[in-house]
C-alpha cells in the first residue's frame, strides 16, 4: 500500500484507468471518486471504480494523502479553489493534464502551504472517453512526464514518480514550458491536423460523404481515430497551450508550403528524400517500444487467422 486514500477528481478514460491500475496493484486502501455529473458518478459506482463516491470534490479529498486531478484542464482552477481548504498538510496533489504551464498557474497558487503539487502528464490515451473507457494497462511502458516547479519537496516528487512507476509507466522530469513545446509537436498539432483533414473531407461537395467513408482505408480512417478524441478535453488543450501550438503550427505550415511546391513543380527527389526520412522515424518509434511492428497498426485481416 503506497497510500491510505487516493482521491480521483474526474473519472473519464484517464481517471478510470488509474483506478483500475491502483486496484490491480493494491496501491491504496481507499479510492474516493468525484465528478461533475450525477450520471457519470453512478456509472463509476456501477463499475466499482472506488470505495467512496461524491459530487463534492471537497468531500472526496478529506483524509486523502494523494489527490489526482483528472478532469479537462479548463476545470482545474475551480476544482483547486474548491478542494484547497480541505487538503491536509503533507498531501500530494498531482494531475494528468495534457498541458503543464497553464496547470501550474491555474492550480499552484490556490494550494495551501505544506501541500505538495507535482503536476504530471501520462503520455497514453485512446479516442474513447468516460468511466467505461479505462483499463489497467493503459500506462504500461508509456511515459509519464512530471513538471514540478523548482523548490518542490524532493520526497513528494519521488513518491509521485514511484506511484506512476507502480502503474507501469516510465517517468521523466521536465520543465513545464519544455513539456508544452514537446507535446505541441508530438500530440497537439497532430490532433489539429487530424481534426482539420476530417473536417475538410466532411465539407467536400464533389466527393460525397458516403464515398469518404467507403474509401477511407486509403489513409483517411487513420486520421479519424485521432479526430474522434474527446471534444471538451481537446478544446481545453488548444485554449491553454496556445503559444507552443502556434509556434509548432507555424513551422508545420512552412514545411507544408515547401511540400506543396515540390508537388507543384514535380520535385520527385525532394518528396522521396522526405518520405525516406519519415519512414525511419516510424522505425525508431517501433524500436523504442512505443508502437506495434505489426502491419496496418496490427489490424486483423481475414487471411492471417486474426480476423474478427
Ligand atoms: P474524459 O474521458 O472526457 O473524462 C473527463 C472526466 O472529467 C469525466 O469524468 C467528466 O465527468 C469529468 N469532469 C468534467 N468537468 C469536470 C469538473 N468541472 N469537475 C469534475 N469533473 C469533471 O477525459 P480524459 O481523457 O480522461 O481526460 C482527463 C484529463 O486527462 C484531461 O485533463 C486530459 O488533458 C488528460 N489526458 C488525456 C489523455 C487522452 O488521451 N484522453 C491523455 C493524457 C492526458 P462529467 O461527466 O461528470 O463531466
Amino acid at each position: 500500500m503506497m497510500f491510505d486514500k487516493i482521491a480521483l477528481i474526474g473519472i473519464g478514460l484517464i481517471g478510470s484507468s488509474i483506478s483500475h491500475a491502483v486496484r490491480r496493484k493494491g496501491l491504496a486502501r481507499e479510492i474516493a471518486i468525484s465528478t461533475r455529473r450525477a450520471d457519470t458518478l453512478e456509472e463509476a459506482r456501477a463499475l466499482g471504480l472506488g470505495t467512496q463516491y461524491t459530487l463534492d470534490a471537497a468531500e472526496a479529498v478529506k483524509g486523502a494523502d494523494l489527490v489526482v486531478l483528472a478532469a479537462p484542464v479548463g476545470a482545474y482552477e475551480a476544482i483547486a479553489r474548491t478542494i484547497a481548504p480541505h487538503l491536509a498538510p503533507g498531501t500530494i496533489v498531482t494531475d494528468v493534464g495534457s498541458v503543464k504551464r497553464h496547470v501550474l498557474s491555474a492550480v499552484g497558487p490556490h494550494l495551501p502551504e505544506g501541500v505538495h503539487f507535482v503536476p504530471g502528464h501520462p503520455m497514453a490515451g485512446t479516442e474513447h472517453s468516460g468511466p467505461g473507457a479505462g483499463f489497467a494497462s493503459l500506462f504500461a511502458n508509456r511515459w509519464t512526464i512530471l513538471t514540478p516547479e523548482p523548490g518542490t519537496d524532493p520526497k513528494a516528487i519521488e513518491t509521485t514518480a514511484a506511484f506512476w512507476r507502480a502503474l507501469g509507466a516510465d517517468v521523466e522530469l521536465m520543465d513545464a514550458d519544455h513539456h508544452d513545446l514537446v507535446v505541441a509537436i508530438t500530440s497537439h498539432v497532430p490532433h489539429l491536423i487530424a481534426y482539420n483533414i476530417v473536417g475538410t473531407a466532411d465539407d467536400l461537395e464533389t466527393v460525397t460523404k458516403s464515398e469518404v467513408i467507403k474509401f477511407s482505408a486509403g489513409g483517411f480512417r487513420d486520421f479519424t481515430r485521432i479526430a474522434a478524441s474527446d471534444p471538451v478535453m481537446w478544446r481545453d488543450v488548444f485554449l491553454t497551450n496556445r503559444e507552443a501550438v502556434l509556434e509548432m503550427l507555424g513551422r508545420f505550415l512552412e514545411d507544408l508550403s515547401t511540400l506543396q511546391r515540390a508537388v507543384r513543380v514535380g520535385d520527385g527527389e525532394a518528396l522521396e528524400t522526405l518520405f525516406t526520412r519519415t519512414r525511419a522515424i516510424r522505425r525508431s518509434i517501433i524500436d523504442a517500444g512505443q508502437e506495434t511492428d505489426a502491419p496496418d497498426f496490427g489490424r486483423a485481416h481475414e487471411d492471417d487467422g486474426t480476423s474478427r
